[in-house]
């Protein structure tokens, strides 16, 4: 019987002629492979390959080598000869070779986190084919040698452990240059590149015990393993918990035919940014380096030149070069090579038309013949994201909800916090200067280790170059500072995707890892220094400098006004003092979703009063005292309607368990003792006696009105007569007084009377009212249940998420933290549900308090005040389930605005 065929396609070709694959196809074959054919299509010049899709990833990582091998070989070797067709060479061929690089390519870019190798397809007697036919034995040599590094590195695990061992390769290397007496690479002679193969080869043998496969199917194989395995590195794993893609995504595996930058001064390579990524200026910009090959661009082992002819001389005058120099120097490629500059040009302008966003390219000029290597849409800060946004929009390429959707609405963030004081910097001690890499402030402790980032609390991360293993330590570094390296060196392009304040190319700085010490100008700084960063001028300045609220661009104004014509849900803001109700104001607050009154009870003069209410042991002693808190509640509320300005303002009743306001030092103890004419003894005794097994469930929430009705009246009273006095000067306000924790009806029901009889009295007394809704929290379970009983008397819910999530998982909110990281590590959970809504779990039973709830009052009103408010997937969610608000706090307010009005436009 025959059995029937798997006619999958597994392997995708790209290149002149023949292109399987297209650039909306990112899942199947990954961001690289997708844009590579997608530019073939287009007639951007890419050399030709192929890819192996995602899907063989993951078939690889349930079946193992031999089983995916056996099911994509006869696709690779149709593709490879379809590579030798075009390029006329081929695969193995010692006269006529054909060599190729193999490199991963997950759906998103994850730069330098998985693994490549190069020069694939030398061995002893390709090699010297290869510089006959090239006349650059030199050349051929010299990529034979990258070759088995990289190789012994990637494939047979020949790569340092920790920073503590020496790079086997980079050993031999170094015996050499000491040998012979040099310090480039490029003062190897032919003769020592082929000793150091000789050398690396041995050291290969020695370390795995066998030899280097000469092979060159082998080695392919070999290779396209190891990018399978190389998404399940530690790099690749940390990058994608911090970002949180899903391991089951895969990466892909694109083998491309090799083209080279280094054989000769016609030859060159480089990285180029349509636009600015630091600050979204529309300039194409970039840099590169000639006879070179892309890692030494990247790497920034050697500090390229600018592509343009004005980003040259911006680049010549941070670094302090004269323009005779920079000429005669440092040309940019626009002077050195004009017909390759606007070859290049004319493919950028291309490029960034047909995907309508920035790109960052890699090129290659091979002997005077441009190559495309690769098109991803480029990370930008924070800032350069609106401002491209803004201008594709003002420029007719993109439409007003691509450039809402172009924006990421977590990085708004990095737009909303400090920079230097002005007047700060007037008097400050710049040490030296490097490239703005990634703009931003930053002062922090001088670290010199990724691994010790975390050394001190704030720290800037100071090394020579960065490489992808740096990345943990780079993430929890406030900056980071390199003496080497380029605009599109690794650290800047991982900083930029940071939003982490980066200066490279810090040249002036001599950096010794053994002493851990930093030299500038012959002063010498050390681990634990305090340096800070202007990452918006490449300025590096001695010990901290004051930081100021941030100007907000026009950019970023208009991009929350084209948000709000877009959202329909409104975005209001968790905020308890008249401060963080105008900051939330400017930020474009619709109101205020939670104001926690309890936190006016904590400042110094307030908590005496409170502390008396709590330990009064009669109903006419707790009156008494919170008689004293009743003019201090009402002022604060009167500032908060005052900064709201008519606005709705949600004010929930006193929450916390009251063990949390009493004092549990003996000093305090006995001040207080002594303020209150009692003994020691029975303060301390109180304190005992308010003491909880489980606090979260026990004597909080509107468990405290109903035991203590005269704390509900007291409030109450606060917030009518803020309002009141308000309206006598001529202000609206608009409170909505919310009881807090709540689970069955009558729970809510005692304390709605006692608000409204308070409320009636009020009114009477004054002889004037205002408007004012009563409603409540939805934070526990039960409450969700029971939501349709609960919606004939309430006039609006607010979920509180933090409460139902601890609830609903019966997770502790105050425990969590010891087990909830190992949880998140280990895959049992995914995201922690405290940061990013359940939606599966807690969702149902949003779903069903807002359809219960709604069915007895239609157009019962409905927000969200929990930390989740304030993340975009949650936002989305809210939408979806027909909320009127969300509300978070004061510096979400823009993020949940953007996220508010993408989700209208996903979901229109
Ligand atoms: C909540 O539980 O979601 C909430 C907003 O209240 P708190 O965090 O104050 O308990
Ligand atoms: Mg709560």
């Amino acid at each position: 019987m025959e059995v029937l065929e798997d006619i999958k396609t597994r392997v995708f070709n790209f290149g002149q002629k023949k292109t399987d694959g297209n650039g909306s196809m990112k899942p199947l074959l990954g961001g690289k492979g997708a844009n590579l054919a997608e530019m073939s299509l287009i007639g951007i010049p890419v050399p030709p390959g192929f890819t192996i899709t995602t899907e063989v990833c993951t078939e690889y990582n349930e079946l193992g080598k031999d089983a995916v091998v056996d099911m994509i070989r006869a696709e690779v070797e149709n593709s490879i000869s379809n590579i030798e067709s075009i390029m006329g060479t081929e695969f193995g061929n010692k006269d006529n070779p054909l060599l190729i690089s193999v490199r991963s390519g997950a759906r998103v870019s994850m730069p330098g986190m998985m693994d490549t190798v190069l020069n694939l397809g030398l061995n002893d007697e390709v090699v010297i084919g290869l510089a006959q036919k090239t006349k650059n034995e030199r050349f051929a040599w010299d990529s034979y040698r990258r070759f088995i590094q990289m190789y012994g590195g990637v494939v047979l695990g020949m790569k340092p452990k920790s920073k503590d061992d020496i790079d086997p390769f980079e050993e031999i290397m170094e015996h050499l240059k000491d040998k012979r007496d040099i310090e480039l690479d490029t003062e190897f002679t032919i003769q020592d590149l082929k000793d150091l193969v000789y050398d690396f080869k041995d050291a290969v043998k020695k370390r795995t015990g066998q030899d280097f496969p000469t092979n060159p199917w082998d080695q392919l194989w070999g290779s396209i393993i190891a990018v399978f395995n190389s998404w399940n590195g530690n790099r690749a794993l940390y990058y994608r918990k911090m970002h949180g893609y899903p391991s089951e995504w895969g990466t892909a595996v694109n083998v491309q035919a090799m083209v080279y930058g280094n054989m000769g001064d016609n030859s060159g390579t480089g990285v180029c940014f349509t636009r600015d990524a630091g600050t979204g200026e529309n300039v194409f910009n970039g840099e590169y380096l000639i006879n070179a090959q892309g890692e030494d661009v990247v790497s920034g082992v050697r500090t390229p030149q600018q592509i343009t002819k004005m980003g040259s001389q911006r680049w010549a005058e941070l670094a302090k070069v004269e323009e005779e120099d920079r000429a005669a120097n440092y040309p940019s490629l626009e002077e050195l090579m004009p017909a390759m500059y606007l070859e290049l040009n004319s493919y950028q302008e291309k490029i960034e038309k047909h995907y309508r966003d920035m790109q960052d390219m890699e090129f290659t000029i091979e002997d005077g013949k441009l190559w495309i290597l690769q098109t991803r849409n480029g990370k930008r800060t924070g800032s350069a994201m609106v401002k491209i946004a803004i201008d594709l929009l003002k420029e007719g390429q993109i439409d007003e909800e691509k450039a809402l959707l172009q924006v990421e609405p977590n990085k708004l963030d990095e737009l909303l916090h400090p920079v230097f004081d002005p007047k700060a910097l007037k008097t400050a001690n710049i040490i030296a200067q490097g490239l703005p890499a990634s703009p931003g402030a930053a002062t922090g402790q001088i670290v010199f280790f990724a691994d010790e980032a975390n050394k001190y609390k704030y720290t800037i991360l100071t090394r020579i170059e960065t490489s992808p293993e740096d990345l943990e330590g780079m993430n929890i570094a406030k900056g980071i500072l390199t003496a080497r390296g380029g605009m599109t060196s690794h650290a800047a392009v991982v900083a930029r995707g940071m939003g982490k304040c980066c200066i490279s190319g810090a040249g002036a700085l001599k950096i010794n890892y053994k002493a851990r010490t930093l030299t500038v100008d012959g002063k010498e700084y050390h681990e634990g220094d305090w340096i800070s960063l202007n990452g918006s001028t490449g300025n590096i300045i001695e010990g901290k400098v004051a930081t100021i609220e941030p100007e907000l661009s026009g950019e970023f104004a208009e991009l929350m006004k084209l948000s709000d014509k877009f959202s329909t849900m409104k975005v209001r803001t968790n905020a308890d003092t008249p401060k963080d109700a105008r900051v939330a104001r400017n930020f474009g607050a619709q109101g205020i979703g939670l104001t926690r009154t309890e936190h006016m009870f904590f400042e110094v003069d307030r908590i005496k009063a409170m502390r008396e209410m709590i330990l009064a042991e009669t109903v006419k002693g707790r009156k008494q005292a919170l008689q004293d808190l009743l003019p201090m509640q009402r002022n604060d509320f009167e500032g908060i309607f005052e900064a709201m300005q008519g606005l709705p303002v949600t004010i929930r009743l006193l929450d916390p368990p009251l063990h949390e306001f009493v004092p549990h030092q003996l000093s305090t103890q006995k001040d207080l003792a002594e303020e209150m004419h009692i003994s020691l003894q029975a303060v301390k005794n109180k304190v005992a006696e308010l003491e909880e097994f489980n606090p979260m469930l026990g004597h909080r929430g509107c468990r405290l009105g109903n035991t203590y009705p005269e704390i509900t009246e007291m409030q109450t009273r606060a917030i009518i007569e803020a309002a009141l006095n308000l309206k006598e000067k001529g202000i609206e306000a608009k409170p909505e007084i919310m009881v807090p924790l709540i689970g069955t009806l009558n729970e809510y029901v005692e304390q709605e009377t006692i608000i409204r009889d308070t409320a009636n009295k009020v009114f009477e007394e004054r002889n004037d009212r205002i408007e004012f809704m009563v409603g409540t929290m939805i934070e526990i379970p039960r409450a969700a249940l029971m939501a349709d009983l609960i919606a004939e008397r309430a006039e609006f819910f607010s979920f509180g998420t933090n409460d139902l999530t601890q609830m609903t998982f019966g997770y502790s909110r105050d425990d969590a933290g010891k087990f909830l990281p190992i949880y998140l590590e280990k895959g049992i959970l995914k995201v922690d549900p405290f940061e990013v809504l359940d939606q599966e779990g807690v969702g149902q039973l949003i779903e069903m308090a807002i359809e219960k709830g709604r069915t007895v009052k239609p157009d019962l009103k409905v927000g969200i005040c929990g930390e989740h408010g304030g993340e975009p997937s949650s936002v989305e969610y809210c939408y979806t389930q027909g909320m009127n608000y969300v509300s978070c706090s004061p510096f979400r307010v823009p993020i949940a605005r953007l996220a508010s009005a993408q989700a209208a436009i996903k979901n229109a």
